[in-house]
């Protein structure tokens, strides 16, 4: 049997009517397909279909969607009482529990129902699609189908190719997906595929931050969000997603990547796991809830800038050049000496090294030394850093000074890479890795974060808008300064950064 994915009369079969097989149901419906949806607690698959019937309702009531489209794609949803109602089916998508031993007699049930050429496809967030196909006596017909939470409005799915998976399989996959109103990105079984791959480096890398006492829950939120752009800090995000989904998820991707250290979690999670502060849904995560909503604290108020005179390192002109225009509209009294005055502030300006021995490559005192992250924009928030003897005078003028046009500004412990520079340098690098593997497309690596995870840019965008020279240079003074084989670069940013390429640049 062989049928188009644009079939009229193309019937899926959805295992599972939870929060993910409903969603599903309902983009198959909407896109045209019959669907046949089946759980083993029968009052689900009710639910399920009473649910969907409401999300079609508000959408005819909003006026997304007419209303004789949503009666037919009511009428094309129907319960079944037993497995074996999925025969006849073309094309199955199971979503029921994450359990591996579940989902494995789900697939060896589905190939006694159904016929040797249907698709069976899992929707598994965290288990390996090449061991889901493992006992089943047809591997090649098996793939993931990873569609994200909410579904209808989640617009990515993420078409997973086990080891054995037939091209055919997957490209039917991409077509139904499409069929359903989705966006299709072809990846490889990877741990955490691509989307949850990507995304551990901005959590992962923030806790580690937090856990160094670099900085604070608040502020490393606020640079993220105001200085790189970001919807939501880090620590907004797990408390959203909850420490018991997002710690477990983590701990897995790190253990089945045979403990690469880019992945390696945080001690810190796992402790406030276990006190139970587990985000949002518990009123007390990296934040306090009260009703659901977060509280935070205002912005501290800036010192006033006492006038001291600002000394500049010169040793990146074009850096320089663009703090020294900061500074004229700062007011801020210059001191253009060969070396800064004895009560001069100075500033430093590194990319991947800590105030620290910024101030002793540039030869000044680290009492009076202040660095400044000049890797992200300056008009929404400004970071600085000080070393860990700079005399807290001259902490405060710096911060009087980079707050005198009204722009917040955020003063963080020594960190080689700051606050921003290593979060987003350890993005790009994961990015790179997953390039690198041939796992997924430079494309569809950057496309599949912007919609999965919304981020201002994928990674690899992101790293050509900083400079590859720029990531690659930050990446490799972390690693020298920290010696954690987690900052080595991927040998893909090396190279494009090395040939002045694009990071989107594929293998010709
Ligand atoms: P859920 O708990 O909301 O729903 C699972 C449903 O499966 C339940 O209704 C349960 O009764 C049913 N079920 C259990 N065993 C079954 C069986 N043998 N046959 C048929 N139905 C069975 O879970 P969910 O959030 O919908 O997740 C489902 C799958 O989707 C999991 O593999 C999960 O990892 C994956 N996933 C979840 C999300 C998410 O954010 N929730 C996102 C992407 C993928």
């Amino acid at each position: 049997m062989t049928i188009e994915a644009t079939d009229k009369n193309l019937t899926v079969g959805i295992i599972g009517a939870g929060a993910m097989g409903r969603g599903i149901a309902q983009v198959a419906a909407t896109g045209g397909c019959r669907v046949r949806l089946f759980d083993t607690n029968p009052g689900s698959s009710k639910e399920a279909v009473d649910f969907i019937a409401a999300m079609l309702d508000r959408a005819v009531q909003k006026g997304r969607m007419d209303s004789g489209a949503a009666t037919a794609a009511k009428t094309r949803i129907e319960v079944i009482e037993t497995m074996a109602g999925y025969a006849g089916c073309h094309v199955l998508i199971e979503a029921a529990v994450e359990n591996l031993a579940i989902k494995q007699k789900i697939f060896s049930e589905l190939e006694s129902i159904v016929d040797d050429q249907v698709i069976l496809a899992s929707n598994t967030s965290s288990l390996s699609i090449t061991t889901i196909a493992g006992l089943c006596k047809h591997p090649g017909r098996i793939a993931g189908f990873h569609f994200f939470n909410p579904v209808p409005l989640m617009k990515l799915v993420e078409v997973i190719r086990g080891v054995l998976t037939e091209t055919r399989v997957t490209d039917f996959l991409m077509a139904l997906a499409i069929r359903m109103g989705r966006v299709p990105v072809s990846v490889a079984d990877a741990p955490g595929f691509l989307v949850n791959q990507v995304g551990r480096g901005y959590t992962i890398e923030a806790a580690h931050l937090l856990g160094e006492g670099v900085s604070d829950v608040v502020s490393i939120d606020r640079i993220m969000r105001d200085a790189a752009g970001f919807r939501m800090g880090p620590f907004e995000l797990l408390d959203l997603t909850a420490l018991d989904v997002s710690h477990p998820a983590t701990d897995l991707i790190y253990q089945q990547h045979y403990h690469e250290p880019r992945y390696r979690p945080s001690t810190l999670m796992n402790n406030r796991l276990q006190a139970g502060l587990l985000g949002q849904k518990t009123g007390r995560g990296f934040y306090a809830y009260e009703d659901s909503q977060q509280q935070l604290a205002d912005e501290p108020s800036a010192p006033d800038y006492d006038g001291r005179a600002v000394w500049l390192n010169p040793s990146d002109p074009e850096r320089r050049t663009a703090v020294l225009e900061v500074l004229k509209k700062l007011n801020a009294t210059i001191d253009d000496g060969d070396e800064p005055g004895d009560r001069s502030l100075a500033l430093v300006l590194p990319l991947g090294i800590d105030a620290t021995t910024a101030a002793l490559e540039a030869g000044t005192d680290p009492r009076h030394t202040v660095a400044l992250d000049t890797l992200l924009p300056l008009d929404r928030r400004r970071t600085l850093m000080k070393t860990p003897v700079t005399d807290p005078a001259f902490v405060k003028s710096a911060q009087g000074l980079f707050t005198g046009d009204g722009t917040p500004v955020t003063v963080i412990r020594d960190s080689a890479g700051f606050v921003g520079q290593r979060i987003i340098a350890m993005i790009v690098n994961i990015g790179c890795s997953v390039a690198q593997s041939g796992a997924a497309t430079p494309a569809d690596i950057d496309r599949a974060v912007t919609l999965g995870l919304g981020y201002p840019f994928g990674p690899l965008a992101f790293g050509d808008a900083l400079g590859p020279d720029r990531i690659l240079q930050i990446l490799i003074s972390i690693f020298e300064i920290t010696g954690d084989p987690r900052y080595r670069p991927t040998l893909w940013l090396r190279r494009r950064a090395l040939l002045g390429l694009s990071l989107l640049t594929p293998e010709t």
